[in-house]
């Protein structure tokens, strides 16, 4: 089965007023055909620069991402520094794949992804942390990134959690690592996680099961060595 990960491999629709994702090649394009308030918004908050979460596809794009990135936030530690970068699509498009819990309207791939207000802000930061949503459903957590001490942490916390399917680097080229993903941006890089459909859809609707998740995500920020270095 091919592995279809973050819409990446869908085809745009037909007589569709919108382009397909993978033809976006820079954030400009994003301002041409979408208009920020209306139909999304950039949401940062700067609480610190030890770590930075992050949600590029956030809002209508993957759901599921933004309210857990807002859940993890309220259960960080006072003792962790945190800031909070998010790109939201206010709008589901008539391309939006009910079955993927994905939109490909403002959906940029993330090593293309140039909005300056990350460019600035991530650079700063010391770890970065950054959720995703892919189009197929072979795992429930995927985790990639260059950071090897976050990710080891992670990689545990969520493992402990035998009926979650967790694994590393199991979304074909989607592994986030190349340096123009901005999860690579800050300083010490960071772990990228993507997930199932199945599982945002349950993140979504279910806040219990949502706040267990992050509870289990922050544990692994908590325990990990690397953060205020
Ligand atoms: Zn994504």
């Amino acid at each position: 089965m091919a592995l279809l990960l973050c819409g990446c491999s869908s085809s745009p629709t037909q007589n569709s007023p919108y382009p397909a994702y993978q033809r976006l090649k820079h954030f400009s394009e994003i301002e041409a055909i979408a208009r920020r308030g209306t139909d999304y918004e950039i949401i940062t908050k700067s609480g610190g620069n030890e770590l930075l979460l992050l949600a590029i596809h956030g809002g209508q794009t993957e759901p599921g991402t933004s309210e857990l990135l807002q859940e993890i936030e309220k259960l960080l530690p006072d003792t962790v520094e945190s800031s909070r970068y998010e790109f939201q699509s206010l709008k589901r498009s008539p391309d939006f794949d009910e079955g993927s819990l994905t939109d490909p309207w403002l959906h940029l791939t993330s090593h293309r992804y140039d909005e300056p207000e990350l460019e600035r802000l991530a650079p700063n930061k010391n770890v970065c942390l950054s959720l995703h949503g892919f189009y197929g459903d072979e795992a429930d957590f995927c985790l990639g990134g260059q950071n090897e001490v976050l990710r080891a942490r992670l990689l545990e916390a969520l493992s402990q959690e035998t009926n979650w399917r967790t694994c590393e680097f199991c979304c074909g080229k989607y592994a986030g690592l190349q340096a123009k993903n901005p999860v690579n941006f800050c300083k010490q890089a960071g772990v990228q996680i993507e997930m199932g459909h199945q599982l945002r859809r349950r993140l979504l609707n279910d806040p219990a099961f949502r706040h267990i998740v992050a509870a289990r995500i922050v544990s692994a920020i908590r325990d990990s060595e690397n953060i205020r270095n």
